[in-house]
């Protein structure tokens, strides 16, 4: 590997397009003529507007992006909007969650601080390896939108088909699977994401919202960071945002535009994944932990049975230069998180890797 770089397999923060590393180390010194690194650029120069509206234009087109929803660049990851959804979207006090895993459990437990949640669907009953029935939800004519974590990072599943919230405005965390497949934005009241799994460095969450509901009359006593208008007001510049993280968001907008966009994304990714869970349904040593019909594209969780047996296996992985295959402690066994930026190759080695680990440790 160039470098000496290894696969990684990280969950996030994660693997990143390496023609994209090497486009920020060249510019590390003197941005475009500017004499300086974006790291040391006033927010409000000209040279950085231009990076945040190109940031910002081109992820439009990636996604289709209708000119009535807005996109904000806010800082706190996508744990700050576990809070702001509710303080912004709770106009009845009234919300529907699917709880699908972890994610979705830390999303309900945020939002009753600020009015009734209503958990409709649950997966609990099998440590969420699955996706609920959401065809046909009970839900309040007065609840003010139905949530959900499109892909559960943790569990290792993926809505293949969103659920019928009967007209209620849908809201989504789509974290660890931003522009991995097209969405139809139009679709969605409000979708969000921390960019670290799929897009970029730790600490930004991009958030779509249909212009109507930005609210200005919500409880005044809401944070001025924490309110959608001000962001909205502000060109997600109220106060500095991750100026950095915007930087490199950018570049990977424009990595992804000039190859192939989120079609050729979602190819690639059911190849990839393919790759993994025919591994998985063949072999005798290692199983895949979620239903068939519910697998994520992106994070693929997979066990021996046996925690002795798992913890070999991540050790001789990572020996041979597969990093991060270490399962997260509420799934345990093993996870591969094989994002946009994981080539093919990478996941085909890993397999090769692990079918040898079989036939020699049967
Ligand atoms: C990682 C993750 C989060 C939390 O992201 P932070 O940026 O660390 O706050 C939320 N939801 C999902 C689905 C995630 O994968």
């Amino acid at each position: 590997m160039k470098y000496g770089r290894v696969y990684n397999f990280s969950a996030g923060p994660a693997i990143m397009p390496e023609p994209v590393l090497e486009e920020i180390r060249d510019e590390m010194m003197n941005y475009r003529g500017s004499g300086m690194c974006v790291m040391e650029m006033s927010h409000r120069s000209k040279v950085y507007q231009q990076i945040i509206d190109e940031a910002e234009a081109d992820l439009r087109t990636l996604m289709g992006i209708p000119d009535n929803y807005k996109v904000l660049f806010i800082q706190g990851g996508a744990t700050l909007q576990f809070a702001m959804i509710p303080m912004n979207l709770m106009k009845n006090g009234k919300a529907v969650y699917i709880e699908t895993g972890a994610w979705s459990k830390k999303a309900i437990a945020e939002a009753k601080k600020y009015g009734e949640v209503i958990v409709a669907a649950s997966s609990k009953d099998r440590n969420y390896a699955y996706i609920p029935d959401c065809s046909d939800l009970d839900i309040p004519e007065d609840a003010d939108y139905v949530y959900i974590c499109e892909n559960e990072t943790i569990h290792g599943t993926t809505w293949h088909n969103l659920p019928n919230t009967k007209g209620h405005i849908l809201v989504s965390d789509q974290s660890s699977m931003f522009l991995s497949r097209p969405c139809n934005v139009a679709d969605y009241g409000l979708i969000y994401g921390g960019v670290q799994k799929n897009i970029g460095p730790a600490g930004l969450a991009i958030v779509i919202i249909r212009e109507d509901l930005i609210r200005e009359d919500i409880d005044p006593k809401t944070p001025i960071y924490m309110r959608y208008d001000t962001h909205a007001n502000n060109g997600s510049m109220y106060n500095t945002p991750n100026c950095w993280a915007i930087y490199v968001c950018g570049k990977v907008f424009k990595y992804l535009l000039k190859n192939g966009g989120l079609e050729h994304m979602a190819t690639v990714n059911e190849a990839k994944a393919k790759v993994m869970y025919d591994f998985l349904d063949a072999s005798k040593m290692f199983q895949g932990t979620v239903d068939k019909k519910d697998r994520s594209l992106m994070n693929i969780p997979f066990v021996t049975g046996d925690k002795d047996k798992d913890a070999a296996v991540v050790a001789a992985t990572k020996a041979a230069g597969f990093d991060n295959l270490k399962g997260h402690k509420s799934v345990g066994g093993l996870r591969a998180s094989v994002y946009n930026a994981m080539p093919i190759e990478g996941v085909e080695a890993l397999v090769e890797f692990l079918k040898k680990y079989e036939a020699e440790n049967a």
